[in-house]
């Protein structure tokens, strides 16, 4: 795509210079596009959520409130989808966040202690599907990162172990540190990924339409938020999957200087 400009520079009196400039705007129609698309999807997604319960209440409120059957029914539903319009809104800030403040506040972290902690707040969701943990993180694995960024990734890819998990299902957490990279692989026995999806499933509001997935009630922004936010910490996320079998999401970072040899060592 090509912009351009024509300019008259007088270069005496019976002269005229005319310049034609042409500009190259083809990357900047693309990201005017791409935020045209992202508004549109946002402007759908959350539409669905606020009809039901636009309809159900006004529903309610024109008198099946006194039908005893209708009315738990009805509730629930307002219930879930006000639920999925948090989670909605929830993804949808941390996507712009991430645009706004791109620099990283760096902070030592003791990964197992902090997944440790993280882990307690899917109690109840672990406990609900009987789902266990491994943890296999060395007790000094300390690394220098952006706390709150790295909390984004870790938490939506356990919560994607546990949603696209089986009953009794298993969830592997495992920290290790190479020659250039520090390391942390997130690996579920659960319903796995088809090959031909695992690209698309990086990109905003992809969904693979199972009826499994469709009844976990995620937003399709979970892993676009994962992604951009590893970029911004400088690292790359790694898909390893099979349908059936389960899937290991790696996230790997550039090594900091500052992680002790001691440590390295030790892992
Ligand atoms: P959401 O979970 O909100 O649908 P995500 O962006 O987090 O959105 O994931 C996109 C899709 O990728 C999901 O709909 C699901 O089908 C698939 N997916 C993500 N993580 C896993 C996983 N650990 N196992 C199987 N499928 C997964």
């Amino acid at each position: 795509v090509v912009d351009a400009h024509v300019v008259y520079v007088p270069v005496s009196k019976h002269r005229l210079l005319v310049m034609v400039l042409l500009y190259d705007i083809t990357e900047l129609k693309e990201i005017e596009r791409m935020q045209l698309d992202f508004v549109g999807n946002v402007s759908h997604e959350l539409k669905t959520p606020i009809t039901a319960i636009t309809g159900f209440s006004e529903t309610l409120l024109q008198g099946a409130m006194n039908d005893k059957k209708a009315l738990p029914e009805f509730l629930a539903i307002i219930h879930k989808e006000s639920l999925k319009l948090t989670d909605l809104v929830e993804d949808i800030l941390s996507l712009s966040r991430i645009d706004a403040s791109p620099e990283l506040n760096l902070k030592e972290i003791n990964l197992r202690i902090y997944i440790t902690e993280l882990l307690k707040t899917f109690k109840p969701q672990l406990e609900k599907k009987k789902i266990k943990v491994f943890l296999e993180i060395s007790e000094d694995y300390v690394v220098n990162m952006d706390q709150n960024k790295l909390r984004h990734v870790i938490d939506n890819l356990i919560q994607n172990a546990i949603k696209y998990n089986n009953f009794q299902g298993k969830i592997w957490i495992d920290g290790s540190v190479d020659e250039t990279s520090w390391n942390i692989s997130i690996r579920d026995n659960g319903y796995g990924i088809p090959q031909d999806k695992q690209e698309r499933i990086f990109e905003r509001f992809y969904r693979i339409d199972t009826s499994r997935s469709r009844d976990s009630g995620g937003t399709g922004l979970g892993l676009s938020v994962v992604k951009e936010y590893v970029a911004a910490m400088n690292g790359e996320i790694i898909l390893e999957s099979q349908v059936g079998v389960g899937s290991k999401f790696i996230i790997k970072f550039p090594m900091e200087q500052d992680i002790q040899k001691s440590q390295k060592e030790s892992l």
